[in-house]
């Protein structure tokens, strides 16, 4: 065993029962999986990413007990600590959260798919002449910017900018639903701007979308990437 067995290694924390904790996963993993029969699709074709910010590596240890290996955060100061500790183990690091162009460099160092390439700026400090990170292009579906990434209207122009780019390799578009937008129509728009890059990038058929509240509908409009916190993980910690 690669990693200690956290139930067995700690008493059960009030914050997380690890009881509770494998009782969640095993619902989120059932709801993909109906999810994905009600859509015709095979539920191996499907990723789930356990985004784990907020949570200690304590909490990483119990998923890994309980079989996950792909984890997502949004914050690169724990990312980068949870990484350190948990180097060599088995793990797929999913950084979901907005990069600082300064900080680019280092969040490349140890994740293995990057969901929120959303500039050019960023792009050019993603590159790499030595080594290949998997990345998406996050597309924002709303009218605030802050929200983090490309207006729809230049994703074109963006994903011409990574194909031409060494060291990344597209895999697709990641998007956040906007609240108050019914999520599926929100999917079903990514998946439409999805299809029209085919004959640009015919390698970038993922789709990253689909959280907690939302992730069927994300299935049925063709997620191969759900990034679910809180449906798995609990009500994160209050810091
Ligand atoms: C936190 C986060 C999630 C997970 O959200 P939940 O609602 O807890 O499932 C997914 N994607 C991104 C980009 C996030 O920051």
């Amino acid at each position: 065993m690669a990693l200690p067995d956290a139930a067995a290694a700690e008493p059960a924390s009030s914050m997380t029962q690890p009881s509770d904790l494998a009782s969640r996963l095993q619902t989120v993993r059932g709801g993909v999986a109906d999810a994905a029969r009600a859509a015709g699709r095979d539920p191996a074709d499907i990723t789930t990413i356990a985004i784990t910010k907020f949570h200690p590596v304590s909490l990483i240890e119990e998923l890994y007990a309980l079989g996950v290996r792909n984890l997502g955060e949004n914050r690169h100061q724990e990312a980068q600590a949870k990484a350190a500790e948990l180097a060599g183990q088995d793990l797929v690091w999913h950084f979901v959260g907005q990069i600082q162009g300064k900080k680019a460099r280092q969040v490349r160092a140890y994740a293995n798919v990057i969901h929120s390439i959303d500039r050019e700026s960023l792009v050019t400090a993603l590159g790499s002449e030595d080594s290949s990170v998997d990345c998406f292009i996050q597309v924002n579906l709303t009218d605030d910017a802050a929200r983090g990434g490309v207006d729809p209207a230049n994703l074109t122009a963006l994903v011409d900018n990574v194909l031409a780019t060494p060291g990344l390799r597209l895999l697709g578009l990641m998007a956040v639903a906007p609240l108050g937008v019914e999520p599926r129509r929100a999917f079903a728009h990514v998946r439409e701007l999805s299809e029209r890059l085919r004959g640009q990038a015919p390698a970038a058929t993922a789709l990253s979308m689909g959280m907690s509240q939302d992730y069927a509908a994300a299935v049925l409009e063709g997620a191969t990437h759900l990034r679910i916190g809180t449906a798995i993980t609990g009500n994160r910690p209050v810091l």
